[in-house]
């Protein structure tokens, strides 16, 4: 049984890496706290939306429905935060959960973790490395050492 366990573990580990090239595993589960509907920043091909004209050009461009249910309410030293007209604050629940759009059923992605985004305090999620770094740190050590010096010995 230990040892279906720990196969298992391999294959997912591989899987993981390999095959959908993630660098975290994520854990846990959402409490329906509502904290990542409120205050939301938005980020567009990698950067997040600075200025309201900025948003105004990609929601044009962008036929995405979710851009046009967010309004901006503020402004910090990250970008422009955005309050969602489908969220229940009374509640703290979504008005259309099971309708939400995919950028929320996915939330929190690995993707928005690796560009620096923090989770709420009390998410249910965490994220943690596939590979831990005692196991980075071995492979690179299994790794030759190039010689910079003569580029021909470097030649396989
Ligand atoms: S659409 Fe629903 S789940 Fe997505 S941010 Fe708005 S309230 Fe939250
Ligand atoms: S902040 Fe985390 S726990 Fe709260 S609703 Fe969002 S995903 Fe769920």
């Amino acid at each position: 049984m230990i040892l279906h366990k720990k196969i298992f573990e391999k294959l997912k580990k591989y899987y993981h890496l390999r095959i959908l090239k993630r660098k975290y595993f994520r854990y846990g589960k959402c409490r329906m706290c509502g904290g990542c509907c409120e205050n939301i920043y938005i980020k567009h091909k990698n950067k997040t939306i600075k200025t309201k004209e900025e948003f105004e050009k990609i929601k044009q461009k962008d036929n995405y429905s979710f851009y046009q249910h967010i309004t901006p309410i503020s402004k910090d030293e990250f970008g422009l935060i955005f309050a969602c007209d489908k969220f229940d604050k009374e509640k703290k629940l979504c008005k259309e959960h099971k309708k939400r759009p995919s950028i929320c059923k996915n939330y929190p992605s690995e993707e928005i973790f690796k560009m620096g985004a923090q989770l709420k305090d009390n998410c249910g999620y965490y994220f943690e490395p596939i590979e831990k770094f005692s196991e980075v740190f071995k492979k690179t050590l299994k790794k030759p050492i190039k010689n910079f010096s003569n580029p021909e010995e470097n030649k396989y």
